[in-house]
């Protein structure tokens, strides 16, 4: 045990242990091996960091543009050298494929690129002649520090959501992680410690509540952005909203995908659904976890094919390289606590009288008995309503839900709590613009199973989803870490 590595904090430019309230273990969920320690740093651990990024705001604040992303620049080169170590330590901590930990640390270059155009959309604009002799400017200025609190299921995505844009944009920054997975972040800073960044510019804290509620809760902390469940998110953005912080929330998903008569493509269509139900186990916020196909004849086609594909998605250690090359590779649950409840949620689909169609509780990876293994499970016959069609299992557990009509198929998905994507298939531009227009959802798929955008465009939710005003990524990026200031300003020549 003593061997095992205790994950540091970086505050001010510096690696230092953390002044913690004990430690939790950090497990490697495919094998239920502890492979670090993570600490649980106290509110005062907390306040270091954000005096340290407060600190450095002036400075950083008044230092061009052009030279902010010069370090994001060297960055993205760091990651990209160091792609497959950085792709397997996240494999490693947090159970995805490879093919998707590639696929993640693919995204972190993207928002790093997106960012260094941050300059640009940092322009401001100007009114010659606002009135006679007076001239208006709208000027984007960076606001102060900022604070992000991530989930487990990115671990590298969600921070880089904000840490290049805060950063491009002159603010400096506080990250916490999700304790269950604080590695990727920790390998990731010392990269960003490569690059030379100014000292307090960017820390990290890991911990758990304690240390989120403290950055929150900072006088010195001017915005906060948080992902995770819904009722965390709710707490969150209230608090943030009492201290009249910016914030930005983004809670829990249940992401339904219609399917219309007219598709015909059924080996493509089953393919990508399965991809979208099944991609990290089923622990995406833009996974899909309800099928609707609308109609007798699609709902029992793509019942059949699609439980025939499920089961051939091959369960196993993503770091297992008997597993290499492999396509269709699923890894584990999160956790112990994660498989217990999406074991009795499917207990409890089958007591509200769904029908089991695949049961993926009693699993065995061989040589792998300790992971927190789910295999692919799907009801059919769900109705709406019932709770595991309300509930976000966040697990490779698929609810097929038959519709009458398009109509019926729109009012399920915007009946429903949460809002963060839907898809249709259908090769038909009428019922495809009636989704875009009316299924409220923040992001929507024609024939695509996971409509997650990429960086230039802005990623969230609707409904319980997103719990606040402004979107992630993109534009939407410069409006959260930026503030505008308007001048009027009136010169005469000098007597
Ligand atoms: P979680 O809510 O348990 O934890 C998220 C973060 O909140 C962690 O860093 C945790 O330490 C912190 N936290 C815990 N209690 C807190 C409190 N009282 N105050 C402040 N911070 C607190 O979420 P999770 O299980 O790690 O992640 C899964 C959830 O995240 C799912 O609901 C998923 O849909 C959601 N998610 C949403 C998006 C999105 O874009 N909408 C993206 C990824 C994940």
């Amino acid at each position: 045990m003593s061997d095992i590595n205790v994950v540091r904090n970086y505050i001010g430019g510096k690696w230092s242990q953390a002044d913690c309230d004990g430690h939790l273990d950090v497990e490697n969920p495919a094998t239920g091996e502890t492979i670090a320690r993570v600490p649980l740093s106290t509110a005062k651990e907390a306040g270091r960091a954000v005096a340290a990024a407060h600190a450095a705001f002036p400075e950083w604040s008044r230092t061009p543009g052009p030279k902010r992303v010069s370090y994001l620049y060297a960055l993205r080169g760091l990651l990209v050298e160091n792609e497959e170590k950085i792709s397997r330590v996240l494999a490693e901590e947090m159970g995805k494929s490879l093919p998707d930990a590639r696929a993640e640390i693919k995204r972190v270059h993207q928002n790093i690129e997106a960012a260094c155009g941050m300059p640009m959309l940092q322009l401001g604009d100007k009114m010659i002649g606002s009135a006679g002799g007076i001239d208006g400017e709208v000027i984007r200025l960076p606001v102060g520090v900022f604070a992000a609190i991530t989930p487990f299921n990115f671990p590298a995505m969600a921070p880089f959501w904000f840490i290049p844009y805060a950063i491009s944009t002159g603010n400096t920054f506080v990250m916490k992680p999700s304790e269950q997975v604080p590695l990727t972040m920790a390998l990731a800073t010392e990269y960003i410690d490569k690059t030379g960044l100014p000292p307090g510019v960017f820390n990290l804290v890991n911990g758990d509540k304690t240390a989120a509620k403290s950055l929150i809760d900072d006088p010195d902390v001017d915005g906060v952005s948080f992902v995770g469940t819904s009722s965390i998110c709710s707490v969150v953005s209230r608090q943030c909203a009492a201290s009249n912080k910016r914030c930005q929330a983004m809670g829990s998903a249940k992401n339904h995908l219609v399917v219309m008569p007219d598709y015909s493509k059924m080996d493509e269509l089953i393919r990508n659904m399965s991809t979208s139900c099944y991609g990290c186990a089923g622990q995406r916020c833009m996974a899909a976890s309800v099928i609707v196909p609308v109609g007798d004849e699609m709902y029992r086609a793509v019942s059949e094919r699609f439980i025939e594909e499920s089961k051939k998605i091959i369960v196993a250690d993503p770091l297992d390289p008997a597993v290499a090359g492999e396509p269709m590779v699923m890894g584990p649950v999160i956790s112990a606590k994660a498989k217990d409840f999406i074991c009795a949620m499917i207990e409890k689909g089958v007591n509200e009288g769904a029908t089991l169609a695949l049961d993926g509780r009693d699993i065995r990876v061989p040589g792998r008995e300790k992971g927190h293994f789910i295999g692919p499970t799907v009801f059919t016959g769900v109705r709406p309503g019932m709770e595991i069609h309300r509930t976000e299992i966040f697990a490779p557990v698929v609810c097929i839900l038959k519709a009458d009509s398009l109509d019926e198929a729109i009012a399920i998905i915007n009946d429903h709590q949460y809002g963060n994507a839907c898809s249709i298939y259908t090769q038909n531009g009428y019922y495809a613009r009636e989704v875009k227009l009316r299924a409220r959802c923040g992001m929507i798929g024609i024939n695509v199973g996971i409509p997650a955008p990429v960086p230039f465009l802005p990623f969230g939710g609707a409904k319980d989803s997103m719990m606040c005003d402004i979107k992630m990524q993109g534009k939407s990026a410069i409006d959260f870490f930026t503030e505008d200031k308007i001048i009027v300003e009136r010169y005469w020549e000098e007597a």
